[in-house]
């Protein structure tokens, strides 16, 4: 077979070679040991939780190393493709502190950042492979390739383009020409070379800090390279991209476990320096007894969108993926409390390799934490930012008086104990109801007299402890005991204790059995409000 031949016929005027490219992407002026890694989305404008854990294990081995993080948008695909997809994803992954030294309109040198505007750099090596027999036309159709399987199925042979399947890895020159020139549709396919010249391992190894060391046989297979719109498939522009954009650690999902031999197969004939392996596994969630993949079609929880509805603050569903990446983190987080998250030692040989389990409560618990440290002022902050986009209703009352909503917000915060009321925004409109007449919903109190006999001499100047004290004395002249354990060793005669008075004023106040402190709440609702609840209005 003459190859450079075939290759003029099958890419003319292209004169480009690898030597140019490796001329245009020069090796980076980085320090030693700086890791270059990326973050290599379909721009389907989904975004799965899956993509901001494997974008914050990047993320971190690139800002560790003090090396680059850049964004591919991995467009190849156009059936998954979706307007401004792309966009999204930046937009979606910004509002977690994902932030990237290069992408599509940050361009390092390395560009462009969207597959489809580097077909041209995909023929140069497409054209490189077929002069050096590494590479050739087919021209099956998908009829002609189910045929194929059916048949391989029958023969219980390994499924694939490969051996005495492979029709077209053999056709002639003279049969090929023909059908070239009359434009005959065609995929180019990798000329896997026999196992005893080029690559004769009989199996090859991955080592990676996530999985451990695994042996896998090697690739056999005629894969496709370039589709029929000569567009590359993932496997070769993985090989080329990043290759020419010098990344050094390739952090991807472990469903790409499986074709990893063939990905080592077109480095090796690429002659490009192999990059490092890390693959995250995927997140998993309990299922009745057992645990399976969190599912985009199962779990809404798979959206990142789902969060942003959900309110749960940004640094709040960091905190928890952080969790997951290395289970030290926690540990780690309770000696640190203050410390940026960019300070966590994380190490990719610390994750888990069979996947970790993603739990709701979990977040829910990690958020109220992350809440409660929080200032009043952030908390307003976010919950108005939230409440613009999500319930425009609530955001009008939480902005009617700023000040006043930042109070609400500010009992039980500080302290060595902050109070832990909310995971999420969308929480906060119930545990804030009472403070908006227009929410609060009363509820009838046990003892309504003494509602309204407290109403009588409600003086909202009193300090705390003189506060307690004037409620402790009406409920003992109302039957109340004043004293818990004294209430407790023998009750009769009495009412109720002080506590079931206070629970009184509290139904008649906030509507609510459970609420903050009583006395600040109701300095923060104002005399004229708590007296005319008190009174049952
Ligand atoms: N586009 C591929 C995906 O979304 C990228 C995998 C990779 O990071 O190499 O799964």
């Amino acid at each position: 077979m003459d190859w450079i031949k075939l290759s003029e016929l099958l890419y003319p005027g292209l004169t480009e070679t690898p030597d140019d490219l490796e001329r245009r992407y020069p090796p980076r002026k980085l320090p030693e040991g700086a890791a270059v890694t990326r973050l290599a989305p379909s721009p389907t404008g989904f975004i799965h939780i899956g993509n901001l854990y494997i974008a914050f294990v990047g993320e971190r081995v690139a800002r560790d190393s003090g090396g680059i993080y850049y964004l591919r948008i991995e467009d190849t695909d156009e059936k998954r493709a979706v307007e401004g997809g792309a966009e999204q994803i930046v937009r979606g992954l910004d509002d977690y502190g994902i932030r990237f030294d290069e992408c599509a309109d940050r361009d390092g040198g390395y560009g462009p950042y969207n597959q489809r505007a580097r077909a041209a750099i995909y023929h140069v090596y497409a054209k490189d492979m077929v002069r050096r027999g590494l590479a050739y036309p087919c021209f099956c159709s998908e009829d002609d390739l189910s045929a194929m399987r059916a048949a391989q199925e029958t023969e219980k042979a390994n499924f694939g383009y490969h051996g005495k399947w492979a029709k077209c890895r053999h056709l002639p020159l003279e049969t090929l020409t023909p059908l070239l020139q009359t434009g005959a549709p065609f995929v180019l396919r990798l000329h896997v070379p026999q196992l005893s010249t080029v690559n004769c391992q009989l199996s090859i190894v991955l080592t990676d800090p996530a999985k451990g060391r695994i042996e896998m046989p090697p690739n056999d297979i005629d894969h496709v390279l370039l589709k029929s719109d000569g567009i590359p498939t993932y496997h070769f522009a993985h090989a080329v991209d990043d290759h020419l954009m010098r990344t050094t650690h390739v952090v991807r999902g472990d469903e790409w476990i499986a074709t990893y031999p063939l990905h080592h197969m077109l480095f090796d004939l690429l002659g490009f320096e192999r990059p490092k392996y890390i693959h995250v596994a995927p997140l998993m969630k309990q299922d009745g007894g057992g645990k399976r993949k969190l599912s985009k079609r199962k779990d809404p929880e798979c959206a990142l969108s789902w969060y942003a509805a959900q309110g749960y603050p940004a640094d709040a569903v960091r905190e928890y993926l952080f969790t997951l990446m290395n289970s030290d983190f926690e540990d780690w987080r309770r000696a640190n409390p203050s410390s940026g998250i960019e300070a966590f030692p994380f190490s990719p040989k610390k994750m888990n390799a069979a996947g970790a389990l993603f739990d709701l409560q979990k977040l829910d618990d990690v958020s109220k934490n992350a809440v409660s440290r929080m200032t009043a002022e952030a908390v307003c902050a976010q919950l108005t930012e939230w409440a613009e986009r999500f319930d425009p209703t609530f955001h009008a009352l939480l902005t009617r008086d700023p000040a006043y909503t930042i109070k609400t917000l500010s009992i039980g915060r500080g302290g060595q104990k902050p109070r832990k009321d909310i995971a999420r925004w969308g929480e906060a409109k119930a545990y804030l109801s009472f403070f908006f007449d227009e929410l609060f919903v009363p509820a009838p109190p046990s003892d309504p007299d003494f509602c309204k006999a407290y109403a009588e001499i409600y003086d909202p100047a009193l300090p705390r402890d003189e506060w307690f004290a004037s409620v402790k004395a009406l409920g003992e002249a109302r039957g109340y005991c004043p004293d818990m354990k004294q209430y407790k060793a023998d009750s009769t005669g009495w009412k109720g204790s002080v506590a079931d008075a206070s629970a009184s004023l509290r139904a008649a106040v906030t509507g609510r059995e459970s609420s903050p402190d009583l006395w600040e709440v109701m300095q923060i609702l104002g005399k004229e409000r708590v007296t005319g609840r008190l009174n049952g209005g």
